[in-house]
């Protein structure tokens, strides 16, 4: 047995056999280098694994849990303040909306159905002169370009969708 040997062994850390060990006591004897791999071997087997604190596990869920209910009470306090601004704003936007609804109910009622009805109308109108439009595009442009384009919102909308889905899938990331 020879020193490549006893070094490959220290280096992999290996046990030696009873006899192995015995010709390697003699050979560190005169051998330097195995002596000083031995040495850091044995210095390597004794450190003990560091352990954290008694407690420590303990210690970090209670501070764990202070951070997360200082969080629900910031999420709280600002859904709160929004939600009295919101209604703040809704309350302003209200008042001459009630105030002339009580002043005259039938007058608003009045007001409320002609807006409505020109909503409506106008609505018809939009999707009258659409249609039109579509029919008129539909004759000039060939069915290649349709196809196209159908395939390039296709694709778009499939793109969309799976943002949709990721962000979904992942909400507390925002
Ligand atoms: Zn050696």
């Amino acid at each position: 047995m020879d020193h490549r040997h006893f070094e490959e062994k220290l280096l992999n850390d290996e046990q030696l056999a009873p006899k192995e060990n015995k010709a390697f006591q003699a050979h560190i004897r005169k051998c330097a280098k195995c002596a000083a791999l031995a040495e850091a071997n044995l210095a390597l087997h004794n450190v003990v694994m560091a352990t954290p604190a008694p407690g420590f596990a303990s210690r970090f869920r209670i501070r764990l849990e202070a951070k997360r209910k200082a969080q629900r009470q910031r999420y709280f306090f600002g859904g709160l303040i929004l939600l009295v601004s919101g209604l703040g704003v809704l309350i302003w936007l209200a008042i001459p909306v009630l105030s002339a609804a009580l002043a005259s109910p039938t007058q608003l009622l009045v007001a409320w159905t002609s807006y409505i009805a020109s909503a409506l109308s106008f609505i018809k109108v939009i999707n009258e002169a659409g249609s039109v439009l579509l029919r008129v595009l539909a004759s000039f442009i060939p069915s290649s370009a349709w196809v196209l384009s159908l395939s390039f919102f296709g694709l778009l909308g499939l793109v969309w969708f799976s943002s949709i889905q990721k962000i979904s899938r992942y909400p507390q990331m925002i």
